[in-house]
């Protein structure tokens, strides 16, 4: 029989790759109401959920960066693109009738709300999705630092990373097919071990706000909700 979930408010971080599907770029339509049914699938369970979606899918500041532009425009750009992918989202949970805000770090009050922390959190206790756009505002940062960040002023019990793989290993599965696969692990095993999960700064942030971290796979259907019930496979860091 099921478990009943224990989560009261989580934030989820979604990279942009995550949203290509099979595409080399930009959102796979299928792909992106493929995550929104899990996130609604979560949200029908009582749990408050929030979101912070990557860009990579659009564009990185750090490999434009490296190819001559000046890395703070780069990184605006890397932001502007987290807005796009936020509207697509938010597209697709309100098509299948789930309520959701997009907040972004960087006003643009014709497109959406600007990021107003305790707003956020009303907008949760109604059971509507916050999905929090343009990461930090901040060049030099990245999408995961913004998820621990926002995870933390939420004050959510979990912040939980929907990856491609069903939890956290050694070295990258995909291509090294003996990696050993980690059921838990403490924030200080991730940094030491220079583990790819997070970034450094958000596994910090989060080690100092004693703020678990799951990682799952997002690809598999169904995976986040069976992961709020403590189900199914994923590597639990604290
Ligand atoms: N970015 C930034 N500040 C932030 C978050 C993101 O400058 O607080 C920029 C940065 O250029 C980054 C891009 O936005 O490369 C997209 O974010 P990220 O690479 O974290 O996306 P993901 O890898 O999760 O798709």
């Amino acid at each position: 029989m099921p478990q009943p979930t224990t989560y009261k408010r989580v934030l989820l971080k979604v990279s942009g790759e995550a949203l290509m599907g099979r595409r080399d770029y930009g959102l796979d339509t299928e792909t992106v109401a493929a995550i929104a049914a899990d996130i609604g699938d979560v949200v029908a369970l009582g749990v408050q959920v929030s979101l912070v979606i990557g860009g990579g899918n659009i564009f990185r500041g750090v490999s434009a960066a490296a190819s001559g532009m000046d890395r703070a425009q780069a990184d605006y750009m890397g932001m502007l693109a987290t807005v796009m992918n936020a509207l697509g989202m938010q597209a697709a949970l309100e098509k299948i009738g789930v309520p959701t805000r997009v907040q972004s770090a960087i006003p643009m009050s014709s497109v959406c709300e600007p990021y107003i922390r305790r707003r956020a959190i009303r907008h949760m206790e109604k059971g509507r999705v916050v999905i929090f756009a343009a990461g930090t505002g901040n060049p030099f940062f990245t999408t995961d630092t913004a998820a621990a960040l926002r995870a933390a002023e939420m004050q959510c019990d979990a912040l939980l990373k929907g990856t491609q793989v069903d939890g956290v290993y050694s070295a990258d599965p995909r291509k090294v097919p003996e990696a050993e696969r980690f059921e838990q692990l403490t924030y200080l095993d991730v940094l030491t071990r220079d583990l790819a999960v997070m970034d450094a700064s958000a596994i910090s942030l989060s080690r100092e706000n004693a703020l678990p971290i799951i990682v799952f796979n997002i690809r598999a259907p169904g995976a986040f909700a069976q992961v709020m019930r403590g189900e199914g496979r994923f590597t639990t860091i604290f």
